[in-house]
């Protein structure tokens, strides 16, 4: 990328965007509120910048998802139409939106695909959040028709890393399970997981995917939705024995069967990446791993959880 070329991270503080090179200028909800059309667009006026990636979002787990469907879709569709509009208007040259797999259809044919994002109603469980983020997409799309942009959206599989949400409930399942490890450790008690085990799912370590969007950013000049995956699936168990070596834990390991097991697998098509990235090399999810609880040891205190 030029060297002269301002870069915004929205969503600056969060698992992806703290990950950024340091020299892109990284703003979370404490420095800009984005449901704001007003803050939004004070903001591109300060900051002039020449390329937004865009991870912002209002995050949150199956139960608030299910409680506040529409406070996730106002509130995502806001910040969505905030940063897209701003970026047009304010003559951004690239825009990256953050997408995710939960948003796709619920009845779908596997590996998911790209342009299988609107063929079908998302989840009963997060539809305010999958519409919301889903418009997202369309808006970029007719941007780009009108205006002759290269604006596009790229769809990681389950991320986890330094800087994630801990939280026990809230938590996806990677820190969920090193925070309830931890605990587990700790006070001697079993270490309980939910569902069977047996499900699949394709884990990333955020600095990957902010490694990868660095260079989309310069190699990507077409504007279908990229999915940011290894391809590689790990089940739940496998997750779990992991865990259990890299915390020496010697308690009991105890699967909840009266827990969801949730989808037993969402395999995604990686085609469109490794033509793109063809020599990029994904972090071991074991080395990840190991990085993460080691992080997590160490900011036990001042971590989310
Ligand atoms: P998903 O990939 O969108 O389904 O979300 P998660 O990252 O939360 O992963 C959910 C999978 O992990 C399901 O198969 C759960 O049964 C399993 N899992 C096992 N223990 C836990 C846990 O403590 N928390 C979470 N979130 N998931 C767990």
């Amino acid at each position: 990328m030029e060297k002269n070329k301002k870069t915004l991270v929205t969503g600056g503080n969060g698992l992806v965007g703290s990950c950024f090179n340091q020299s892109y200028k990284k703003v979370s909800s404490k420095d800009c509120d984005l449901t704001s059309f007003e803050s939004t667009k004070k903001l591109f006026q300060k900051e002039k910048p020449n390329v937004v990636i865009h991870t912002a979002a209002r995050v949150g787990g199956l139960g608030s998802n299910m409680a506040d469907k529409s406070g996730y879709f106002f509130d995502n569709i806001r910040i969505n139409n905030n940063v897209i509009n701003n970026s047009l208007t304010h003559n951004v040259d690239k825009l990256v939106c953050f997408l995710t797999t939960c948003i796709f259809p619920n009845d779908v044919q596997y590996p998911l695909k790209p342009e299988y994002l609107h063929d079908g109603p998302p989840h009963e469980s997060n539809y305010g959040y999958a519409y919301a983020k889903r418009m997202g997409e369309i808006y970029v799309r007719t941007i780009n028709e009108q205006y002759n942009k290269k604006y596009f959206s790229v769809v990681p599989t389950n991320i986890f890393g330094p800087n994630d949400n801990f939280s026990l409930v809230h938590g996806h399942v990677v820190p969920a399970l090193i925070h309830k490890m931890y605990i587990a450790q700790k006070e001697s008690l079993d270490f309980t997981v939910w569902g069977s085990g047996k499900p699949l799912r394709e884990f990333v370590l955020s600095r990957d995917v902010a490694k990868i969007v660095e260079s989309l950013i310069d190699k990507y000049e077409e504007t279908d939705p990229v999915i940011i995956s290894s391809s590689e699936e790990i089940s739940i168990a496998d997750l779990v024995e992991m865990l259990v070596d890299i915390f020496n834990f010697k308690g009991k390991v105890v699967f909840d069967k009266d827990k969801p097991d949730g989808q037993f697998r969402k395999p995604t098509d990686n085609s469109k990446l490794k033509e793109l990235l063809p020599d990029f090399k994904f972090t071991p999810v074991r080395q990840a791993l190991e990085e993460t609880v080691e992080w997590f040891i160490n900011n036990y205190e001042i971590c989310r959880k």
